[in-house]
């Protein structure tokens, strides 16, 4: 019987893997080394906080993409219902918007955070803010913390460190060193890519947003908006290709994203706009007027055929313009790492095989999932499954 146990990381895996242990009458310290917990929740509440997606469960399902076989029992166990309830408990009303993702009434998560540390703190968990894990010393978990280093010999522990995405936030992944041998590498995902702008076009253009595109990588095609950055390109129908593009990148040293800038007119339709009568019209007031395209879509369309590109069919060039990327951007920016903690290396508990009473979950754990509410679900409910893991090796 497990009497203590310690989380370290105070993410929303960390964070439901204590509420779980706590409601079960443990004494739970939950360690970070940040001064507060749930930075990263935070600022995924700046986007609105997708919780998680109503689609069916299948299909949900499938977004795991070759990490589903493990993670369909977990995601089962603790289902999007049953976040979206436990939400809808903390005082939080949801809404499921136009593309079936689901997000709290107030669009942010301060007052999720709020009511969900509330609710830790009348469960007895204790908060250790600015200890930072760096290993064991034999059985013993050692913190360094500003007033040295401090040891805990907890019944069991919960490992949720997150995974490698916007450090400053507290995810730094420094645990590679010592934790484990078997973590596949940390990847961006969810991420822009670097693009070779040219001084005009960069400075013209970066931080101004591509409106209405879509954008089509080998069979995968996505509509949506896109972001101009100085060194690339990023936002939401970029972050949905983005895995196969950087995984393309990696085998081949780029990838030619195709952007259609009028994804409502068919080629033929263009065609026939751009053939009417010109009337010494410039170039961009062609595109202005006849394509009805943006000034930064005709900035793209610019700096493509400054790059080479045929001007003698435009409307296949708007239809299909290809954009060479370079690399993705850094890990630092992405939304979300691929990689981490590998499934063999822990048994059907999430429980470390090396390491009796020491369990894992989050996004330090190998899997990768698109935006739409599928990151945060997974940590949710692998917060869950760590925690029910404990509770039964202990018995
Ligand atoms: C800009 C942005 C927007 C996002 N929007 C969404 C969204 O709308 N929907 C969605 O599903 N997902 C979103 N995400 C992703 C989501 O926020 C993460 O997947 C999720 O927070 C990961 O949870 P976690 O508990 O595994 O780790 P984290 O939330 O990263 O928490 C890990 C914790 O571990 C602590 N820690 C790390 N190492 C140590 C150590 N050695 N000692 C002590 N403490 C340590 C860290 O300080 C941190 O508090 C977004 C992410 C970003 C960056």
């Amino acid at each position: 019987m497990i009497r203590t146990a310690s989380v370290i990381g105070g993410g929303p895996a960390g964070l439901m893997a204590a509420e779980t242990l706590a409601a079960r009458g443990i004494a739970v310290t939950v360690h970070d080394q940040m001064p507060s917990v749930g930075r990263k929740l935070l600022m995924a509440g700046r986007g609105g906080l997708n919780l998680t997606h109503a689609e069916p469960l299948p299909v949900f399902l499938s977004r795991y993409g070759s990490a589903r076989s493990w993670l369909e029992p977990v995601i089962t166990a603790f289902p999007p219902r049953a976040l979206i309830a436990w939400c809808n408990g903390l005082g939080q009303a949801t809404f499921t918007g136009t593309s079936a993702r689901v997000f709290p009434v107030a669009m942010k998560a301060s007052p999720l955070l709020r009511a969900w540390l509330g609710r830790l703190a009348g469960l007895g968990v204790r908060f250790a803010p600015r200890h930072r894990w760096s290993g064991w010393d034999g059985s013993a978990l050692v913190f360094a913390t500003p007033q040295g280093a401090v040891r805990a010999e907890p019944d069991a522990t919960i490992l949720a460190l997150g995974g490698a995405s916007w450090p400053r936030l507290g995810s730094d992944a420094a645990w590679i060193g010592f934790l484990v041998r078997d973590v596949a590498p940390f990847r961006p995902a969810n991420c822009g890519f670097l693009v070779s702008w040219s001084p005009h076009f960069r400075d013209r253009f970066a931080g101004r947003p591509l409106k209405r595109l879509a954008l089509r990588f080998g069979p995968d095609q996505v509509r949506g908006e896109a972001m101009v950055t100085h060194a690339g390109i990023e936002g939401g129908a970029v972050y949905a290709l983005s895995a196969r593009l950087r995984d393309a990148i990696e085998a081949e040293g780029s990838a030619v994203l195709l952007v259609d800038l009028r994804p409502d007119l068919d080629r033929a339709a263009l065609a026939d706009r751009l053939g009417g009568p010109r009337r010494g019209q410039s170039l961009s007031n062609t595109l202005r007027k006849q394509a009805g395209l943006s000034p930064e879509a005709i900035g793209l369309v610019q700096e493509s055929l400054h790059a080479g590109s045929d001007q003698s069919d435009l409307a296949a060039l708007i239809k299909a313009l290809p954009l060479r990327l370079l690399a993705p951007a850094p890990i630092e920016r992405a939304i979300s790492s691929a990689g981490g903690v590998r499934l063999d290396a822990m048994d059907e508990n999430l429980m470390l095989r090396d390491r009796p009473g020491v369990f894992l979950a989050g996004e330090m754990l190998d899997w990768e999932a698109p935006t739409g509410g599928y990151l945060l679900q997974a940590c949710f409910s692998t917060g869950v499954a760590a925690a029910r893991g404990a509770l039964r090796w202990g018995g």
